[in-house]
């Protein structure tokens, strides 16, 4: 008997029940489709960054996957056209993927369930709760974070981890081409590479060798990446690091050092990831929508002028210019960063929320659908923010995460002061003297 894996955001071998069940055969083909970006909101593609990322967590997938007498096989294409034809072509008796969010994700499995004359497995994804326990807190999902918290907390824990398999079935007798170098280095300013290892050595620093978790809370809002948060993102986004996995190491560390504040506080983060995973699952279109599940009125613009300078780090707000720098460079920003980067776009450039988001997911290591357009939505004030938006004074901000101004310096973010428009109102250029 012949199965197929299909891998998605689940690039790892430990805690992976998905790839123990597709294992029951003997042969079995591991493939992987590369991630595309289509155009939507002026953006096209993946990032440089971004690219060299998803290479090196396959490049490393696969050579775990040597190690236990098995090889990945990367094709293009979409799953819906590609995977019926391999399993006509390699006599597949049955297909297996993981749970992913995201209504395009969810589409392409109810496509590819019809398209296949084969049984299609489901398995679930790289969350801390299973479908079924998230279901049984109540009929509905929460709408905002802290009654799901609440309800979580109280009801549930984090399911256990599965053991990594030791040997696979052998591959079925594909063409496996090599998978292409990646474009480019890592930045110095963000020295982190893909795959399990890399993630599992991050966890490890972040957990036990430097001690970060325990000043946690009071460090998490820093603008650097490996300085403050965990920076254990990118990971945990494509899945070669399992947040079970995450979850079980912080309670390990809790039972040796003790806990404090700072070990809860790394626990309720990951909370915040659940939270928006299970929201985007059951919002499926509307997660796109610039008024939200609510099509709530929301009145934006759309510049191109102001989103292009917004994009290119070139607006007349230092911080926001070094951040988008940041991201572009380096393919990750903080948390903070985000936060104000977002709110400039949406609050003070009053431009549609979705183009931030979409330019956000072409070059993040770290992009991920449900956090991404969650927190988008939650900024714009459309989507979970029970004060309805989050209006950042970007001054207050620089002052209080950047007071010398070193951050914005180290990333260029200090630019000549341009006019906000240009044009009037009939696209006649405004004269710079106002004659
Ligand atoms: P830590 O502070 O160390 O947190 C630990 C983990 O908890 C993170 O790795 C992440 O998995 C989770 N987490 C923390 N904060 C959040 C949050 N607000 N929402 C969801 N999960 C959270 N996160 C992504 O993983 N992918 C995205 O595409 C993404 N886009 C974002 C867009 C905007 C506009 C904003 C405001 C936030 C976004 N986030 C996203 C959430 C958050 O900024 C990042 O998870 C965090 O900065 C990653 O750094 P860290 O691993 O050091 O986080």
């Amino acid at each position: 008997m012949r199965n197929l894996y299909w891998f998605r955001n689940d690039l790892r071998l430990h805690d992976h029940p998905g790839v123990l069940e597709a294992a029951q055969c003997d042969e079995l083909l591991l493939v992987y489709l590369w991630p595309r970006q289509r155009p939507w909101c002026n953006t096209q593609g993946l990032g440089e960054q971004r690219t060299r990322f998803v290479t090196e967590s396959l490049q490393a997938l696969n050579a775990e996957l040597q190690g236990v007498g098995q090889r990945l096989l990367v094709l293009q294409g979409s799953a819906e056209l590609v995977i019926p034809d391999l399993v006509r072509d390699y006599n597949i008796h049955a297909v297996h993927t993981s749970q992913a969010t995201g209504s395009y994700e969810q589409n392409t499995i109810a496509t590819l369930g019809k398209r296949l004359d084969v049984p299609l497995s489901v398995h679930r994804g790289n969350t801390l709760f299973s479908k079924g326990a998230v279901a049984s807190l109540s009929t509905t999902l929460a709408r905002t974070f802290s009654p799901f918290r609440r309800k979580v907390e109280k009801h549930l824990t984090a399911d256990s981890e599965t053991p990594t398999p030791v040997r696979l079935p052998p591959p079925v007798g594909a063409d496996f081409h090599k998978i292409p170098a990646a474009p480019c280095k890592p930045h110095l300013a963000m020295p982190i590479r893909g795959g399990a290892d890399a993630g599992k050595r991050r966890l490890r620093q972040f957990l036990r060798e430097d001690g970060g978790i325990r000043e946690y809370k009071e460090t998490r809002n820093g603008l650097d990446p490996l300085d403050g948060s965990s920076t254990l993102s990118p990971w945990l986004a494509n899945g070669s690091l399992s947040v079970r996995t995450v979850a079980a190491t912080i309670t390990e560390h809790e039972k040796e050092f003790g806990a404090n504040e700072s070990t809860y506080w790394l626990y309720f983060e990951l909370l915040w990831r659940e939270f928006f995973y299970w929201r985007a699952l059951e919002d499926g279109d509307a997660l796109f929508r610039a008024g939200g599940r609510d099509s709530a009125v929301y009145r934006c613009t759309f510049e191109p002028r102001n989103y292009a300078r917004w994009c290119a780090g070139d607006t007349n707000f230092p911080l926001v210019n070094a951040l988008m720098h940041q991201l572009v460079e380096t393919g990750w920003m903080s948390n903070r960063g985000r936060q104000i980067a977002a709110s400039c776009l949406i609050h003070d450039l009053g431009i549609d929320w979705r183009y931030g988001a979409a330019f956000f997911e072409k070059h993040l290591i770290d992009y991920d659908v449900g956090s991404n357009y969650g927190n988008w939505q939650y900024i714009a004030g459309v989507g979970s923010d029970p004060r309805g938006g989050r209006a950042f004074n970007l001054e207050k901000q620089s002052n209080t995460y950047d007071p010398d101004g070193l951050f914005t310096a180290k990333w260029d973010g200090f630019r000549p002061k341009q006019p906000d428009y240009v044009t009037d109102a009939a696209d006649w250029p405004i004269s710079p003297s106002g004659i």
